[in-house]
């Protein structure tokens, strides 16, 4: 059942003064929120303590959970919308990665959405885009029912052989199927092809026109090395949405930085393309790094991009191997503490529902309070599909790797 992406639903506009600037003391949201809502619970027992009759119990228990549910429920509403640009899921179960190597020994486990659902309620995150892992139409085709099934995702990346010669058709049937509005776009393990050049190839140039023309975005996964390419790509294609992944994977274990920012200089001109700040942690020593290790690389990306171009991406479960989701979403936001309230909140959501052309679901499922204050009907229903669609037939078989 595909009741998903049935209207647009955008809560107001936060008020001014909300959130609050949040400063060093509290990086991350929802302990600011907490702390807020724990402030008011004592001060609101205080003042029922106060006017209760003498003799009298004090309403207050009854009287402030009433008002701090109420409390919440517009907090709730008003709050930014926090999106997650890039995440994964897989099951090394039922079929093979490739690049799933024993130094990933640590997450070569299942994952899926029950495992990322406390995460997001945990740091405060409402929405995700969920991207591909193998070069597998049958992964994209999963993906999006998963994504169909599950309020939270907002979007798939997934992936089509952009050199074969059917590719447009290939991308139509895709976006044909019930589930084909939660397609938003195509990635390639580029930065995995023996070629440095292979952007510029004919078919694949031809298999990226065919993703514009379908009106999809475009995920370009490089490092250093493919930079140029990817810059000519980007520079042919002006009508294609772009958005480089993982800032191109600077080599931050190392420190080296010259080499990388300027091969990303040139795109500070390109104003349609777009930038994720996600992988970062898992290029630093994954045991060692400190933020200190991160912040010249993400100020070099801020500088290039600016708030307008960055969007905010966990690439958990992979960030796992460095850190756990709370620790890369604080992170991020404290290296971003340069910017204004209003910048950041353009970085972790608002950017990510622009490049991918979301569509929000109005009740994403998940609370950020950590209990839910509204008809759980829906819970329900999407729970059995979910089990249904993992339990059965949705994970590729492992006969039909590709
Ligand atoms: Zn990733």
């Amino acid at each position: 059942m595909v009741t998903k992406r049935q209207g647009v639903t955008m809560p107001p506009r936060p008020p001014t003064g909300w959130p609050p600037d949040d400063t060093e003391e509290s990086v991350v949201g929802t302990n600011l929120h907490q702390a807020t809502i724990t402030n008011l619970r004592v001060g609101l027992n205080e003042v029922a303590a106060a006017l209760a009759p003498p003799g009298q119990a004090a309403p207050g228990q009854a009287l402030s959970q009433t008002i701090i549910r109420n409390f919440r429920r517009r907090m709730g509403m008003n709050k930014p919308i926090v999106v997650d640009s890039h995440h994964h899921f897989w099951d090394p179960a039922r079929t093979r990665y490739p690049w799933m190597t024993d130094e990933m020994a640590a997450i070569r486990r299942p994952f899926g959405p029950d495992d990322l659902r406390p995460e997001l309620a945990a740091a405060g995150v409402d929405y995700t885009v969920l991207i591909q892992t193998r070069s597998s139409e049958e992964e994209t085709r999963a993906f999006m029912a998963i994504a169909a099934a599950t309020p939270f995702i907002a979007g798939v990346v997934g992936w089509v052989d952009l050199t074969a010669p059917d590719v447009a058709e290939r991308l139509a049937a895709l976006k044909a199927r019930p589930d084909g509005a939660t397609l938003a776009g195509i990635r390639h393990q580029v930065h995995d092809e023996p070629d440095a050049r292979w952007l510029l190839r004919d078919d694949v140039r031809r298999g990226l026109r065919a993703v514009r023309d379908a009106g999809l975005a475009y995920d370009l996964l490089v490092r250093t090395r493919e930079l140029p390419a990817a810059l000519e790509t980007v520079r042919a294609f002006p009508d294609l949405r772009v958005v480089i992944d993982h800032i191109a994977k600077p080599p931050i274990q190392s420190g080296e930085i010259a080499a990388w920012v300027a091969a990303l200089a040139p795109f500070k001109e390109q104003e349609r393309v777009y930038c994720k700040l996600s992988g970062i942690v898992t290029e630093a020593d994954w045991r060692d790094w400190t933020a200190r290790d991160l912040q010249p690389y993400i100020d070099r990306v801020v500088t290039i991009f600016g708030e307008d171009r960055l969007m905010f991406g966990s690439d958990w479960p992979v960030c796992l191997l460095a850190a756990s989701y709370t620790t890369v979403y604080a992170t991020l936001r404290d290296a971003l503490r340069g910017l204004s309230p209003s910048a950041r909140d353009k970085v972790f959501g608002a950017n990510a529902i622009k490049f991918y052309q979301l569509i929000l679901e109005a009740q994403p499922c998940e609370s950020a309070w950590g209990e839910q204050e509204h008809d759980d009907t829906h819970h329900r229903d999407e729970d059995e599909s979910h089990e249904n669609l993992v339990g059965g037939t949705l994970w590729p078989d492992s006969k039909h790797v590709d």
